[in-house]
């Protein structure tokens, strides 16, 4: 099967200091793709190469088949939530989800409401999200990801700074959305702990380059042991 997100040589060069390194990645359709790194391995900015909210300097993406450059054919399939941006701290759940659908032509009350639903926040969807815990604003940005019904949603260190429950309950809804809406993702993380337990297929980046790729069933201990010398073994901090 061809890929969902393919990068070819992918380069992101910052003065003299190439923080992304001839990348090539590969996420196939459906999957759950864990990028894995320490941080400043240049796990976000991948990411946002990807997003298109960052240019290559050199290399290219393809996404659904078609080059990055062509926007119009990859705009609305996928969702961004890339460091908790597009949330308004002084307005509520419910408007913030509101003004992105307006954004995008969206204006049925209840798909708001669903949205809301999905991610555990009807019953403060009225509040100011400057009032939300860390857990409730990471999952409204994965509400806010989800406008428009994207095929593939990226999610830049989803459970940074939960505590284990916080971490417990986005696993639940990226493994549901995946599993009843085929939903592909790519999550990154600095903790591996987390993402094994969710993660289909991986990708270990070190040092802006992708060191590894390898499925969950193509996990061995030798590569796990790689992982957590790497990534400092399981933490929650
Ligand atoms: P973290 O988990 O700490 O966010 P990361 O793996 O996501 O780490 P990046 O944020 O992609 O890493 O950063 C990789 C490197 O690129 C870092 O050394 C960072 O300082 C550098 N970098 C990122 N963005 C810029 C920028 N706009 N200008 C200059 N250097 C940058």
């Amino acid at each position: 099967m061809n890929a969902l997100v393919q990068t070819n040589n992918l380069t992101k060069q910052y003065g003299k200091h190439k923080v992304v390194n001839s990348v090539n990645l590969s996420v196939k359709k459906g999957e759950i793709y864990g990028l894995i790194g320490r941080n400043g391995a240049g796990k976000t900015t991948v990411l946002r190469l990807i997003s298109g909210l960052a240019k290559p300097t050199e290399g290219d993406i393809c996404l659904f088949g078609q080059n990055r450059h062509n926007t119009v054919y990859v705009q609305n399939r996928v969702g961004i939530l890339i460091e908790n941006s597009g949330i308004y701290p002084n307005m509520s759940a419910k408007d913030n989800i509101r003004l992105k659908c307006l954004a995008m032509g969206i204006s049925s009350k209840s798909y708001i409401a669903e949205l809301l639903e999905g991610v555990g926040l009807s019953a403060a969807s009225k509040k100011k999200v400057k009032h939300f815990s860390v857990g409730m604003k990471q999952r409204l940005g994965i509400a806010l990801a989800l406008v428009g019904n994207p095929e593939l949603v990226i999610l830049d260190e989803p459970v940074n700074g939960l505590d284990p429950q916080g971490m417990a309950e986005i696993r639940e809804i990226i493994v549901r959305l995946n599993a009843e809406q085929n939903i592909t993702f790519i999550i990154s993380s600095h903790i591996l702990g987390e993402l094994s337990k969710i993660a289909t297929s991986y990708g270990i980046i070190e040092k802006g380059e992708l060191k590894k790729q390898v499925l969950k069933t193509e996990l061995t201990e030798d590569l796990e042991e790689y992982f957590f010398s790497l990534t400092g073994g399981v933490s929650y901090d």
